[in-house]
């Protein structure tokens, strides 16, 4: 028997629950993993208010990130005893996920766990942390260089915000955070924000081409934001939009694109290669230090998660949350 967050519908809606779930019930897979440590995304917020259809299947064990050991494996690449992290790829969704003592899933969907980190430490990055470098590696590759100008991130106190500050703070940016929460200036700071603006500057239907301020975007929050920072975007910049947080609309025109020759790079971490997913780890174990991640993190236990997802979906989180799926 193992603990797990369980997720059902029924006529009378959504029941979520932490239950007892036998060995047996487990999903097929060709490893499984002891879990030590899991997280809460904004998507497992999401999930387990049931604000949003991201469960597909039902019942679901909700939980898009894991951090564990391999029990056993008839996956080539695996073996037991292997240190191991999943981000993506449907879990939580689709196929049961990591809000739980064990998981089975597929071999081809781990990657090995970075030395760097404990698994605890891999899962306050999580999809957050690790979607922030996907979005920091877009940009880099798109040829942004620091003394290009200033970086704009948006949804800055949250999980891919937090974590995309503090990895272009070390690979040399300079870094306006846009918040919504003012008490945080001095924890965005600390992470490596040189100014921190108020989200509302962003959140409002603005003109198509505006003074150019930004010489590249990470943005959480689409919508009227994602269209300001486009439009604010300098000649030849790139914009990395990852996240739906104000909404998914994209009220804009293509003004920034053809006039300025700003680039839109969309980032998906739920299906990215491995090879892509490798090189965001490799840049989160060589940028990402303990003491940012300690800043960042706050732990809970398996049975707060379901509070905790629901302060989430309200706003009231800061950074990211932990969850020791033992406790
Ligand atoms: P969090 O909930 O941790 O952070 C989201 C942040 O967005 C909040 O902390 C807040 O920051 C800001 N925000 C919240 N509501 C609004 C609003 N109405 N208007 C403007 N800003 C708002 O989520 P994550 O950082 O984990 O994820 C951020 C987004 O990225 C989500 O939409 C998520 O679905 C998406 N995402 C996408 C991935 C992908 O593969 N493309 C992977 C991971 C996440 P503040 O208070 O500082 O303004």
């Amino acid at each position: 028997m193992f603990s797990a967050i369980l997720i059902d519908k029924s006529e009378a809606g959504q029941q979520v629950k932490l239950a007892q779930l036998d060995d047996a019930q487990l999903p097929e897979g060709d490893v499984t993993i002891d879990v030590e440590y899991s997280t809460l995304n904004y998507k497992d917020g999401l999930a387990i208010t049931g604000r949003s259809p991201v469960v597909r299947k039902f019942p679901m064990v909700p939980g898009i990130d894991l951090a564990g050991t391999v029990r056993n494996s008839q996956h080539p690449d695996w073996k037991a005893g292997d240190k191991v992290v999943l981000n993506g790829w449907g879990v939580g969704e689709t196929h049961w996920g990591g809000l739980a003592q064990q998981a089975r899933l597929k071999g081809d969907w781990l990657v090995p766990l970075p030395k760097a980190f404990t698994s605890r430490q891999a899962m306050a990055i999580g999809t957050a942390g690790y979607t922030a470098s996907l979005c920091v590696e877009a940009l880099l590759g798109h040829g942004v260089r620091p003394d290009q100008g200033e970086v704009l991130v948006t949804g800055a106190s949250g999980g891919v915000g937090s974590v995309a500050i503090a990895l272009l703070k070390k690979a040399g940016f300079s870094i306006t955070a846009s918040s919504g929460k003012a008490a945080e200036a001095d924890y965005l700071k600390q992470l490596g924000a040189a100014a921190v603006i108020d989200r509302a500057e962003l959140a409002q239907a603005g003109k198509p081409l505006q003074k150019e301020r930004w010489a590249a975007v990470v943005d959480s929050v689409g919508s009227h934001t994602l269209a300001n920072a486009c439009a604010q975007t300098r000649y030849g910049g790139a914009v990395a939009a990852c996240g739906l947080a104000q909404g998914m609309d994209f009220p804009a025109s293509v003004a920034p694109f053809i006039l300025r020759g700003v680039t839109l790079c969309g980032i998906d971490s739920v299906m990215a290669p491995k090879t892509r997913r490798l090189a965001a780890w490799d840049r989160l174990a060589r940028d990402l230090d303990g003491a940012a991640i300690d800043v960042i993190a706050k732990e809970i236990g398996l049975g707060e998660a379901i509070a905790a997802a629901a302060d989430l979906m309200a706003g009231k989180v800061r950074g990211r949350i932990v969850v020791d799926v033992n406790r």
